[in-house]
C-alpha cells in the first residue's frame, strides 16, 4: 500500500465495543486486573495506553520501522534516546544540530560523562576524522536547521556501521512522507512531532522509531523507566493530524518551491537556502535520498534593516518559534533558536543577523508571495 493510503487505514484494531472509525481516547492511568494470577494486557498507563499505542504503531509503520515510541516532546524523545549511551561514550554530532539537542548534549549529557564533537556532517571525511575509539553514536539532521545543509544518510550510516556506531537521525523537517532514514541504514529516527507530523501548532510531542527489535526493546524500556510519555489526548490529536500529512506536505512544498524561486530573483535577497533549488550544494544528494525538498527554507537579506522590516511587517506568516504548521511561520534564528549562543559562535556557524527562516504553510501561494513582495519591495 502506498503512503497516502496507509496513513488513512492503519492496522490497529477498530474499537471492538462500538466499531468507532477513530481510535478512542483512553483517558485512564490504570487498569483493573482480574486476579492475583491473571493480569491483563494493560497494567499502568505510563507503560501502555491504547491511544498512544495506536499512534506508536502508525508512526512505526510510516517510517518502515518495527517499533515507534511516543514522548511528551521532541526533546523528551531525543533525551531519552541519548540515554542509550553511558559515561565514557563519545558522540559525533552535526554542527548545526537543533539548538535544544545542542543544549542537552553540552550542558547535561556532558555532565554525565557523555562527550560530543560537533562537525559539518555534509562532508563525510570530517565525520570519519572525528570518530575516536570510544565513539558510540553519530547524530544527524538533514536538511539541517536553519542552514538546510544536506548529509548523505546512506554514506554516513555505512561509515557508522563499519565503526560500530548507532546512527540517530532527526527527521523532523522531512517527515516519513519525504524521507525514511531507516531504509537508508540508519538505526534511530527521531522526531519533533510538534511540527509537520501533528501539523496544527496545537500539540507538543516527539517520537523515536527503530527497525531493530532489540534496540526497540531498549527504547521501550527507557520510555517506561524515564517516563516522559505522551498523554492520550495529545496522542489522539496527532493521530488526527497525521491523516492529512501527505496533502499538507505536498501543498506546502509546492508553495515553498514557488517562494524559494521568487526570493532568488529579489535584489534584497542575497542567498536562498533550500534543497529544492538546483543551486543548493546538497541538491543531488538530497534528491537521491528524499522524495521532495520539504516546506522549510532560509534566506539572507542584504541588510539588518531589511531583515527587521520584513520580520516586523510580514502578515501572512506568524512571527514565531516553531515550524510545520498549517499556517506559515517566519522565525529569526539569531534571536530565537540560536539566541543563547554568543555572536561569535553564531557567526562561526553562519547564522548571521540577516538570516530568516520560513516554514511555508497552506495559505494561497499568490497571497504569500504578494505579502513578501510588499514587505521587501514596498
Ligand atoms: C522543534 C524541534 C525539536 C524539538 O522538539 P520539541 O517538540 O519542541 O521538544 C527537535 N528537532 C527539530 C529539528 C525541531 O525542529
Amino acid at each position: 500500500m502506498k503512503f497516502g493510503t496507509r496513513i488513512l487505514h492503519p492496522h490497529h484494531e477498530i474499537d471492538p465495543a462500538t466499531h468507532a472509525v477513530g481510535v478512542p481516547i483512553y483517558q485512564v492511568s490504570t487498569y483493573r486486573q482480574e486476579s492475583v494470577d491473571r493480569f491483563g494486557r494493560y497494567d499502568y498507563a505510563r507503560s501502555d495506553n491504547p491511544t498512544r499505542e495506536a499512534l506508536e504503531e502508525t508512526i512505526a509503520s510510516l517510517e518502515n520501522g518495527t517499533q515507534g515510541v511516543a514522548f511528551a516532546s521532541g526533546m523528551a524523545a531525543i533525551s531519552t534516546a541519548l540515554l542509550l549511551f553511558s559515561a565514557g561514550d563519545h558522540l559525533v554530532v552535526c554542527r548545526d544540530v537543533y539548538s535544544g539537542a545542542y543544549r542537552v548534549l553540552t550542558e547535561l549529557f556532558s555532565r554525565l560523562g557523555i562527550e560530543s564533537t560537533f562537525v559539518d556532517t555534509s562532508r563525510l571525511e570530517t565525520v570519519r576524522e572525528a570518530i575516536r575509539p570510544n565513539t558510540r553514536g553519530l547524530y544527524l539532521e538533514t536538511p539541517s536547521n536553519p542552514l538546510l545543509k544536506i548529509t548523505d544518510l546512506a554514506g554516513a550510516a555505512a561509515l557508522a556501521r563499519e565503526r560500530g556506531l548507532i546512527t540517530l537521525v532527526d527527521n523532523t523537517f522531512m517527515t516519513p512522507y519525504l524521507q525514511r532514514p531507516l531504509d537508508l541504514g540508519c538505526d534511530i529516527v527521531l522526531h519533533s512531532g510538534t511540527k509537520f507530523l501533528n501539523g496544527h501548532s496545537d500539540v507538543i510531542c516527539g517520537f523515536a522509531v527503530v527497525k531493530d527489535r532489540e534496540l526497540g526493546s531498549r527504547l521501550r524500556f527507557l520510555q517506561n523507566a524515564f517516563g516522559a510519555i505522551l498523554g492520550p489526548q495529545d496522542s489522539w490529536l496527532v493521530l488526527r493530524g497525521l491523516k492529512t500529512l501527505r496533502v499538507r506536505m505536498e501543498e506546502s512544498q509546492k508553495s515553498a518551491l514557488a517562494v524559494a524561486q521568487w526570493l532568488s530573483r529579489q535584489e534584497k535577497v542575497v542567498e536562498v537556502l533550500y534543497p529544492g533549488l538546483p543551486s543548493h550544494p546538497g541538491f543531488a544528494i538530497h534528491e537521491s535520498q528524499a522524495s521532495g525538498p520539504g516546506a522549510v527554507l532560509s534566506f539572507r537579506l542584504s541588510s539588518v534593516d531589511a531583515t527587521r522590516k520584513l520580520l516586523n511587517g510580514i502578515r501572512l506568516a506568524v512571527f514565531a518559534v516553531s515550524l510545520g504548521g498549517v499556517e506559515s511561520i517566519v522565525s529569526y534564528p539569531a534571536r530565537m533558536s540560536h539566541g543563547a549562543m554568543s555572536p561569535r559562535e553564531r557567526e562561526a556557524l553562519g547564522i548571521s543577523d540577516t538570516l530568516v527562516r520560513l516554514s511555508v504553510g497552506l495559505e494561497d501561494r499568490d497571497d504569500l508571495i504578494a505579502d513578501l513582495d510588499r514587505v521587501l519591495n514596498g
